[in-house]
């Protein structure tokens, strides 16, 4: 614990750190911890898993009191983030108990309107958040913390203008902390416009890249699904995370990895708040092994276990890649990053490798059965699965057919 004290976090903190059995500080917490609680503006080059929750709460938890009106305002991207920190900061709080209310959307208001008559702690979404500010049923009066979680993903969901309008509403005199896993341009400007003499630290890197294996394989276009099942049925792993590039894609995939046996749920921006609240919970406590998600649902979560990242389809931004391979290797575990590429992805792909620093090896693909995915019909109950036993040998001579040849037989 001394080394946390060091660092200059509260007792009741520290005890709460203690419970959570956290050995020593990340890095991000190591570097920015002093500078916060000695009531500095920092901006934080880090994303989520790094530690960076309990390096903003560990200011705020030491200048909060109870009772007193809301004393630091969080602002994140998505609703689940709100609600991760949310929880993390009253953990963090057990023994020195503050009101902390997750503000977000689509969910009921009234609520959270009574809940923020009392809260001392704001975690919340910008829209949601400008919707009480319009209704009259939040104060900023007596904000000393603002923190910008994630601010690069937020200003590319283009909440730009909705968080220059809270900031706006905040208090000059104030502690503003600035998170993001990317400093570009338009952070360095936010920065510039809103904060005081902002002191930078960052983190080299967002996972271990010794504790991360990143591999690719391949493949046409007709077997990737095949070879997803393939391999989430024979890798050892934990929890696992499927991205897919769009909503339609990631119901797809869903869909037919449980008509192969494979316990998958599917969380993307479609699905009601409620729904998605619940799927997450499923994963996070393991009663689904195989999460199957758009970048935006899965964005900033925080789920410790996730042992394997399988990337059904690469991302358009090559950053993406970068935070979606955060999911796993966190707090120092192993994982395992699989990309499954077909011709579609090339480009995707080449800018995932010119753009980062990443090492991505290529696998040999193993032998696997042939799985037809078709969407069922309306109204029928008829299993579509057709299976065929396809060898490796065979696949590869597939994999060297022309492309005019591959698209007549899709
Ligand atoms: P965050 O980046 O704040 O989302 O934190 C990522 C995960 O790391 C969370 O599950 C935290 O509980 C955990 N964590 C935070 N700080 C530490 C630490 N010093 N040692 C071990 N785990 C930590």
């Amino acid at each position: 614990m001394e080394n946390f004290k060091n660092l200059g976090i509260s007792e009741p903190v520290l005890r709460s750190i203690k419970d959570e059995k956290f050995e020593n500080p990340s890095e991000i917490q190591e570097k920015s911890i002093p500078l916060i609680v000695a009531g500095k503006d920092v901006i934080a080059g880090s994303a989520t898993g790094s530690g960076k929750t309990l390096a903003f709460a560990s200011g705020i938890l030491k200048t909060c009191e109870k009772g007193k009106g809301i004393q630091a305002l969080i602002l994140t991207p998505t609703r689940e983030l709100a609600e991760q920190v949310a929880q993390a900061i009253s953990k963090f709080s057990k023994y020195r108990p503050l009101e902390v209310i997750a503000v977000y959307g689509g969910v009921g208001i009234n609520p959270q309107i009574r809940g923020l008559q009392t809260a001392d702690i704001v975690v919340g979404t910008p829209g949601r958040i400008l919707d009480h500010v319009e209704r009259g049923t939040i104060r900023f009066g007596r904000v000393k913390t603002l923190v910008l979680d994630e601010a690069d993903r937020m200003l590319d969901m283009g909440f730009k203008d909705d968080v220059e309008r809270i900031i706006r509403k905040c208090p000059t005199e104030r502690q503003t902390l600035l998170f993001s896993a990317t400093i570009s341009k338009e952070v360095v400007q936010l920065s510039k416009s809103y904060m005081n003499k902002p002191l930078q630290v960052s983190v080299d890197s967002y996972v271990d890249p010794k504790k991360l294996v990143q591999t690719f394989y391949d493949i046409g276009d007709e077997l990737k699904f095949s070879l997803l099942v393939h391999l989430l049925k024979n890798e050892t792993s934990n929890l696992v995370m499927v991205f897919c590039n769009t909503k339609r894609n990631t119901d797809k995939v869903t869909k037919n990895l449980r008509q192969s046996g494979i316990d998958a749920l599917a969380i993307h921006g479609g699905l009601t708040q409620n729904k998605r609240n619940d799927v997450l919970s499923s994963f996070h406590s393991g009663r689904i092994g195989v999460l199957v998600c758009t970048d935006v649902a899965a964005r900033g979560l925080d789920i410790p276990g996730v042992s394997h990242v399988y990337n059904y389809d690469i991302p358009r931004e090559s950053k993406g890649y970068i935070h979606r391979i955060g999911r796993t290797a966190r707090a120092g575990a192993e994982g395992k990053a699989i990309n499954i590429l077909s011709r579609s992805d090339y480009d995707n792909f080449t800018r995932v490798l010119k753009e980062n620093d990443v090492e991505i090896s290529e696998e040999i693909l193993p032998a696997f059965q042939k799985i037809a995915i078709k969407m069922p019909e309306r109204g029928s109950n008829k299993p579509f699965i057709r299976r065929e036993q396809i060898s490796s040998k065979r696949r590869l001579r597939q994999d060297r057919s022309t492309p005019q040849r591959r698209a007549r037989r899709n």
